[in-house]
C-alpha cells in the first residue's frame, strides 16, 4: 500500500541528498527538503524546499506541525575532514548540536524513524581489513567524531523516545546521476575523482598524488568507491527496514572492493581520453593506507546490490556531469 506520509530530507539539496530525494520521488514517495543552501543548490531540488537551518528550533517545530511527516533522512552536515581539524567547533555545532535539535523536535512530535548519514570516518585507522560494522570506532578527526557521537545519541533515543534509526556508514561517495541531471557541485574540491577530472578538463595542470610509498601493490592509497546512485538505493532499503522493524541499526555502504589512486587515474585517462599529468607529493596527514569495507551485512540484511559502482561508471557519469558544470559556468561568465 502506498505510504501517504511525507519524508523530511535534511540536506536534500546536497550531493547524496539530492540523488536520494530524486530516487524517492521516482518511487512515488512524498518528500520535503530542508536545506540552508550553504553548500547545496536550489537547482538540485525538484520537490518542496524549505530554506532554513537546523539551528532554528522554531522552524523545526513548525515543519513537524505543518507537514504529516513520519520519517526523516538526515544528510545536513559539514563534511570536509581537513576543515574539521581546524574548526572542530563548527563541526560539533553543525553536526552534533543541530542533530540534537532535530531529534528533540522529532521526539516532541512523536516521529519515530530516522536514517542518518554516517561515515567510514567513525572507524579511524583500520585495525583489520575489510572493515565490518563491529570494527573498533576510534575516529582520527572531528568530522568522524561528530558522526560517531550522533550514532551513540541515536542508540539512547531508541531507549528513551522509541526513535528507530538506521545509520549508513558511507565509504567513498562518488559518480553522478546517470541521466546527467545531478552531481557533485562543491565550491571546495577536495576529493580525488573531481580533482582528477579537473586536470582532465585543463582546469588544473597536474594531479598531486599524496604518497606513493604506502604498503600497497602500487604504493598509493586504496579506497572503496561507491556510486551515489547506489548510496541512494541504500537509503530506500533502509526506509523499508524501518517500515518493518524497530531498532537502532548501522550498515556500511560500500562495494567491498578497493581501488588505488593510480588505478583511478588510469581509469580516468581511459574514459576521458585526456592526458592527466601527475606528480607525487608527500602523504596527506591522517590518510589511512587502505579503507575497504566488508559490505556483507547490508547485502544480506537489506538486499543491497550496487549497480553503478564499477570505476568505469563512476568516472564516466562524473565526467559527463563535470563537463556540463563547466559549460554552465562558462555560459554564466559570457552572459
Ligand atoms: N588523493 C590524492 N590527491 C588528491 C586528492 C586525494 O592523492 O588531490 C588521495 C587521498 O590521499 C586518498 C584518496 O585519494 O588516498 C581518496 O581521497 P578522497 O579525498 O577522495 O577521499 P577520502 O578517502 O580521503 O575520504
Amino acid at each position: 500500500m502506498a505510504n501517504s506520509k511525507k519524508i523530511l530530507v535534511t540536506g536534500g539539496a546536497g550531493f547524496i541528498g539530492s540523488h536520494t530525494t530524486k530516487l524517492l520521488q521516482e518511487q512515488g514517495r512524498d518528500v520535503v527538503v530542508l536545506d540552508n543552501l550553504s553548500t547545496g543548490h536550489v537547482s538540485s531540488v525538484s520537490c518542496p524546499l524549505i530554506i532554513g537551518d537546523l539551528s532554528d528550533r522554531g522552524l523545526l517545530n513548525k515543519i513537524f506541525s505543518d507537514f504529516d511527516i513520519d520519517t526523516v533522512i538526515h544528510f545536513a552536515a559539514s563534511v570536509i575532514v581537513e576543515e574539521s581539524m581546524i574548526l572542530p567547533g563548527k563541526y560539533f555545532e553543525n553536526n552534533v548540536v543541530n542533530s540534537l535539535n532535530l531529534l528533540n523536535a522529532m521526539a516532541a512530535h512523536g516521529i519515530s524513524k530516522i536514517i542518518f548519514s554516517s561515515s567510514a570516518a567513525v572507524y579511524g585507522e583500520p585495525h583489520y581489513l575489510p572493515i565490518d560494522e563491529d570494527h573498533p570506532k576510534m575516529p582520527t578527526n572531528p568530522y568522524g567524531e561528530t558522526k560517531l557521537m550522533v550514532e551513540k545519541i541515536l542508540k539512547w533515543y531508541l531507549t528513551s523516545h522509541n526513535l528507530s534509526s538506521v545509520s549508513l556508514r558511507y565509504f567513498n561517495a562518488s559518480g553522478a546521476h546517470s541521466d546527467g541531471s545531478l552531481g557533485e557541485n562543491k565550491a571546495i574540491v577536495t576529493h580525488l575523482i573531481p580533482r582528477v577530472l579537473r586536470v582532465a578538463a585543463h582546469q588544473t595542470e597536474v594531479l598531486q598524488i599524496y604518497g606513493n610509498d604506502y604498503s600497497t601493490p602500487d604504493g598509493t592509497c586504496i579506497r572503496d568507491y561507491v556510486h551515489v546512485l547506489d548510496l541512494a538505493q541504500a537509503h530506500f532499503l533502509a526506509l523499508e527496514k524501518l517500515d518493518k522493524e524497530q531498532g537502532c541499526f548501522a550498515y556500511n555502504v560500500a562495494t567491498g572492493k578497493g581501488h588505488s589512486v593510480t588505478e583511478v587515474v588510469n581509469a580516468a585517462v581511459e574514459i576521458t581520453k585526456k592526458m592527466i599529468p601527475i606528480e607525487y607529493a608527500i602523504r596527506r596527514s591522517g590518510d589511512p593506507t587502505s579503507l575497504v569495507a566488508d559490505a556483507s551485512k547490508i547485502t544480506n540484511e537489506l538486499g543491497f546490490s550496487p549497480k553503478y559502482s564499477d570505476l568505469e561508471t563512476i568516472i564516466g557519469t562524473a565526467w559527463v556531469w563535470h563537463q556540463r558544470l563547466l559549460q554552465e559556468n562558462l555560459a554564466k561568465i559570457v552572459a
